[in-house]
């Protein structure tokens, strides 16, 4: 058993099993875990700034970080559902005149 690295008040079964914490909704991502920093994996956040919104607003992710989130996959999955790196592909781009 490991403990959630954002709230402490829940224990996970094992080491990056990508069970969610029931009490604060984090993820358990082992690289995420071995790495407060990181912010790319299974969470949005890193640890450090899940942490900072759990004990500043009780949720890991604030409204603010929700849009960032939306609009970072709006800009990037197609359509018709696949995924692009480039932040704003040709059909994303709105049309002028
Ligand atoms: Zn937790």
């Amino acid at each position: 058993m490991i403990k959630c690295p954002v709230c402490e008040q829940f224990d996970f079964e094992s080491d990056s099993n990508f069970q969610t914490c029931d009490v604060c909704g984090w993820e358990n991502d082992g690289l995420q875990y071995d790495d407060h920093d990181d912010a790319d994996g299974a969470n949005w956040l890193s640890v450090n700034q899940a942490r900072d919104n759990y004990q500043k607003y009780g949720v890991i992710m604030t409204d603010g970080d929700k849009q960032r989130k939306a609009a970072f996959f709006a800009a990037r999955v197609a359509p018709d559902g696949s995924w692009t790196e480039t932040p704003n592909p040709p059909h994303a781009v709105p049309k002028t005149a």
